[in-house]
C-alpha cells in the first residue's frame, strides 16, 4: 500500500519532513551550464516540490551532498587547530538507484580503507536516508542494467513523481507520521529494467591479459581525443579522489582552514613525484588507469561490483564525447583479440 498525492498535498508532506530534515534533491540553475543560455541540475537542498526536477537525470550526482566539491576540514591557528562541524540535522536525499548504488561503492572506499574510517564522508554518511526516485526509463547514456545498479535497496522512501503530484511508498516507518491523514492508493515502484545502451566489461582475471592490454594502442587514441580536463571524474558518481589546500585567511599564514577539494586522475600531475616524474604522462595512459580501476582494480580489492554505476553521467560531460561505455565494449574487443592471438602462439 501507498500514497497518491496531490501536488499541494506532497508540498505539506515536504514542509513536514523539513521540520526534522534537511532535503536534498536534482535542482535546477538556470544559465549555470556549461555553455551560454544553458541550465545545470545539480544537487542542492530543495524546499518547494516544483524545484525538484524528476524529469531528466541531474547532470552531477547525489555525491555532491555527501562529498563536496570542496570542504573545509579544520580551522587552524598558529598554536591550535578545530575540526569543521558535521551536519547539523539528519538529511533526506531524493536519488536514483545508481546514485543510492554509487554511495555503497563510496562508503567501501572511504570506511575502512586501509584499516582508517574517513571521518568527513562517515559523519555525512551516518546523517543520511534516500528517498528512491522513479527514472522514467533512463536515457540513451544509463547503462544501470548492466552494471547491476537499476534497483536500489535500503531507502526510506520510494517516489514517482508526475504533473499531477506524488505516488509513493513508505519503507522506513519513521517516515509515516509524516503522512498521517493522506490519501492511500495501490503503488508499486518501478525499477528501470532495461537500457538501450549495453555494456559488456571483460574478464580480466588474467595477468597476461592485463598485462597485454596495458599495452595495446586502443589507449592511444585518447592521447589525440582526451583534453585531460578531468569534468568525467568530477561528474562520476563513485569517483573519490582528493587533494588538500591550505587557505590562508591573512597576512599571517599560520592562520586559515585546510580544505579537501576534489581531485582527478585525468589531470596531468595528479600523480607526479618528486623530480617532477609522473607515473602516467599521457591521456591515454590516465584513461587506461581510471577504466581498468573502475572495471578491474575495484573489484578485485572489494570483491563484489565494479566501480561503476552505469549512472552515464561522464558520457554526458565530456567535451570530447568520450562514452566510457564504447571505451569498455571496446576494450572487451581488445582482450578478445588478446586471447585469440595468446591461442595462436599456444601460450
Ligand atoms: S564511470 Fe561514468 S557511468 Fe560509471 S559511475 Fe562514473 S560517471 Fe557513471
Ligand atoms: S574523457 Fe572527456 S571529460 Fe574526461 S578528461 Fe578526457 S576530455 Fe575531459
Amino acid at each position: 500500500m501507498g500514497y497518491s498525492l496531490t501536488a499541494v498535498q506532497a508540498q505539506q508532506v515536504l514542509d513536514a519532513i523539513r521540520k526534522d530534515y534537511r532535503v536534498y534533491a536534482p535542482k535546477r540553475f538556470p544559465k549555470q551550464g556549461r555553455y551560454s543560455d544553458t541550465d545545470v541540475v545539480r544537487y542542492a537542498e530543495v524546499e518547494r516540490l516544483e524545484d525538484i526536477v524528476w524529469q531528466v537525470k541531474s547532470d552531477y550526482p547525489a555525491k555532491e551532498v555527501l562529498s563536496p566539491i570542496q570542504q573545509a576540514v579544520f580551522y587552524f591557528t598558529e598554536d591550535e587547530y578545530r575540526a569543521s562541524k558535521g551536519p547539523n540535522k539528519p538529511i533526506l536525499i531524493l536519488a536514483r538507484p545508481c546514485d543510492i548504488n554509487a554511495q555503497e561503492i563510496q562508503a567501501k572506499i572511504y570506511a575502512g580503507n586501509g584499516g582508517y574510517d574517513d571521518y568527513y564522508y562517515q559523519r555525512m554518511r551516518d546523517a543520511v536516508k534516500f528517498a528512491v526516485m522513479d527514472c522514467n526509463d533512463g536515457d540513451d547514456t544509463c547503462f544501470c542494467c548492466s552494471m547491476g545498479s537499476n534497483r536500489a535497496e535500503g531507502y526510506a522512501l520510494a517516489l514517482r513523481f508526475s504533473e499531477n503530484g506524488l505516488a509513493c511508498t513508505v519503507e522506513d516507518e519513521t517516515f509515516a507520521p509524516y503522512f498521517e491523514g493522506m490519501p492511500r492508493a495501490e503503488y508499486t515502484h518501478r525499477f528501470v529494467e532495461k537500457n538501450a545502451l549495453e555494456v559488456t566489461p571483460p574478464d580480466l582475471s588474467d595477468k597476461a591479459v592485463r598485462l597485454a592490454l596495458k599495452s595495446h594502442p586502443m589507449w592511444k587514441e585518447f592521447n589525440a581525443r582526451c583534453t585531460s580536463c578531468g569534468s568525467c571524474t568530477v561528474a562520476c558518481s563513485t569517483c573519490t579522489c582528493f587533494t588538500t589546500r591550505d587557505v590562508i585567511y591573512g597576512d599571517n599564514p599560520e592562520v586559515g582552514e585546510r580544505r579537501r577539494v576534489t581531485d582527478s586522475c585525468q589531470i596531468a600531475g595528479f600523480d607526479q613525484m618528486a623530480l617532477q616524474g609522473e607515473l602516467r604522462p599521457t591521456a591515454g595512459d590516465r584513461m587506461r588507469y581510471k577504466v581498468l580501476h573502475k572495471f578491474h582494480d575495484y573489484k578485485a580489492r572489494f570483491g563484489d561490483r565494479h566501480m561503476c554505476v552505469g549512472c552515464g553521467r561522464c558520457i554526458h560531460r565530456c567535451p570530447e564525447h568520450i562514452s566510457i561505455a564504447a571505451t569498455v565494449n571496446k576494450m572487451s574487443g581488445a582482450v578478445e583479440d588478446i586471447l585469440a592471438s595468446q591461442a595462436q602462439e599456444g601460450r
